[in-house]
């Protein structure tokens, strides 16, 4: 079985590392090929040691600490049914992880944040929110999207960071990043995602659209070479603000590179 699960998660992956770029958040994927993942030769012996080596690195993660990753408990799993984990998902619940971290507000106030995401990814975004946080780097709200029934919009407009919400885009087979919990939205509402649509702009959430031109100064916003966009960007994550189709703010993600690499180190650990 855990042989079985690790080739799912595997297959899962061949999705992004076939990828494309430049949708906006959501819809933000890749068209999923059928078996053609470079993972699928790998033995049970080297996946059995994968998810070992994954487990012993949580385990030494202590919950008594303020920056700490645990499994999805049964409660989490049972409340992400439906809401962001939708039928379809190829991420095994084991592939994913809750990333617990402080995160202080523009007021100043220190809050608990939780983020789901995927487990290959963990350890960079644990880093980077434990160093967002020690430098006071504003972040308003961070909860599974579950507490927005799965919903995107609604969690954006609260100004929700976040990380997992499986979900295909309408009337195709494009899975988005945040479907396999490889890309992070940090300060939705202030850093909206903008684009054209039919010659319209949209702007997701709808009530970003004051924060759509980014010439004013105004909290929560991520510019260029700030500390968020510079840890993400040296931890391998490319910024949807400076895509070129459109622009995500808010969005960070892990390119097929780099969720490549993320799988070979894990396939030689020992
Ligand atoms: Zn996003």
């Amino acid at each position: 079985m855990k042989y079985v699960r690790i080739l799912l998660f595997l297959a899962g992956l061949s999705f992004i590392l076939s990828g494309c770029s430049g949708e906006c958040g959501d819809l933000q994927g890749s068209a999923a090929p059928e078996g053609t993942g470079p993972w699928e030769s790998v033995t049970q012996e080297s996946a059995e040691s994968l998810e070992s080596t994954a487990r012993e690195s949580i385990a030494q993660e202590s919950p008594e600490k303020d920056f700490y990753i645990s499994e999805i408990d049964d409660e989490m799993f049972s409340g992400m049914q439906g809401r962001s984990y939708r039928e379809g998902c190829p991420v095994p619940r084991e592939d994913l992880v809750c990333v617990h971290a402080l995160h202080v507000d523009a007021g100043g106030v220190t809050h608990t944040g939780e983020m789901i995401c995927n487990r290959c990814i963990a350890d960079r975004v644990l880093g980077i929110l434990e160093e967002l946080y020690e430098n006071n780097y504003p972040i308003e709200r961070m909860e599974p999207v579950d507490s927005y029934g799965g919903d995107d919009e609604r969690s954006m407009e609260a100004n929700n960071s976040s990380c997992f919400n499986f979900r295909m885009v309408s009337n195709t087979n494009v899975i988005s990043k945040h479907g396999m919990g490889l890309a992070v939205d940090i300060n939705p509402l202030y850093n909206p995602c903008v684009r054209k649509v039919n010659g319209v702009l949209s702007v997701e959430p709808e009530t970003g659209k004051p924060y759509a031109d980014r010439t004013g100064d105004f909290e929560y916003k991520i510019v260029k070479d700030d500390l968020c966009y510079r840890l993400f960007r040296e931890n391998g994550f490319v910024w949807g603000g400076e895509w070129k189709s459109l622009k995500d703010y808010q969005h960070f993600e892990v390119p097929d590179e780099v969720s490549d690499e993320l799988m070979k180190e894990y396939l030689q650990a020992k």
